[in-house]
């Protein structure tokens, strides 16, 4: 997706261990039109899928399911990092390794939201070693529901995630796909079909 290829270079921050900083359109401030236009490109890319809920987790994936979930007319499910009181113990659980934060979490998705008469599609913000989606798929996996595919915005290429899970033969679509970023800001692009 050009426009999305062109806002990280005009806006995206590189900082050291190869982390991008979005803040100013989708992880802290969040440009709405921006935004709506990648919840229309994931439906362009998954409309055949019959989608019925779209999962994510949270905080920063939540914007861009919601968009995305207007255009299938779908729920948005976002796995919690937090065992609060409003969550029921009734919930799926998958254990997740974040190495950009460098702590261990689980990620709870209450029974009652996920079945196996679903069809899921995955959104997240970013991909970059696939500890987070890989997270996800193993909520999917115990609710029984069928995974239909993967919308990322942002895939790190150089990190192994997406090379991995594709490997599962699972479908991912990522908009902006990045090669490489050096520490002085350099940040190249894989070449996608427009
Ligand atoms: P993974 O589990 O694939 O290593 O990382 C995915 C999660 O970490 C995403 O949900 C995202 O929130 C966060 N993340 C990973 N890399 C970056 C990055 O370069 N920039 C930002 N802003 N978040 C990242």
């Amino acid at each position: 997706m050009k426009s999305l290829e062109e806002k990280i270079l005009q806006d995206g921050k590189v900082f050291p261990g190869g982390v991008l900083k979005v803040g100013s359109f989708l992880n802290h401030q969040i440009d709405v039109p921006f935004m709506i236009e990648i919840g229309k490109e994931f439906y362009r890319l998954f409309k055949d899928e019959q989608i019925t809920k779209v999962l994510t987790i949270e905080t920063s994936g939540i914007a861009i399911a919601v968009v995305c979930a207007e255009q299938f007319h779908v729920p948005v499910v976002f796995a919690k990092k937090h065992q609060t009181k409003n969550l029921t113990n009734d919930c799926y659980v998958a254990h997740i390794h974040s190495y950009t934060h460098g702590n261990d979490y689980e990620a709870r998705v209450e029974k009652q939201f996920l079945n196996e008469h679903d069809r899921v599609l995955v959104i997240d913000d970013f991909l970059a070693n696939g500890a987070a989606l890989e997270g996800l798929m193993e909520i999917i996996r115990q609710s029984g529901a069928h995974l239909a595919g993967c919308g990322i915005a942002i895939e790190k290429v150089f990190q192994e995630g997406g090379k991995r899970i594709r490997e599962k033969g699972v479908r991912v679509e990522s908009l902006a796909m990045i090669s490489e970023m050096t520490d002085d800001g350099k940040i190249t692009f894989v070449e996608q079909d427009a």
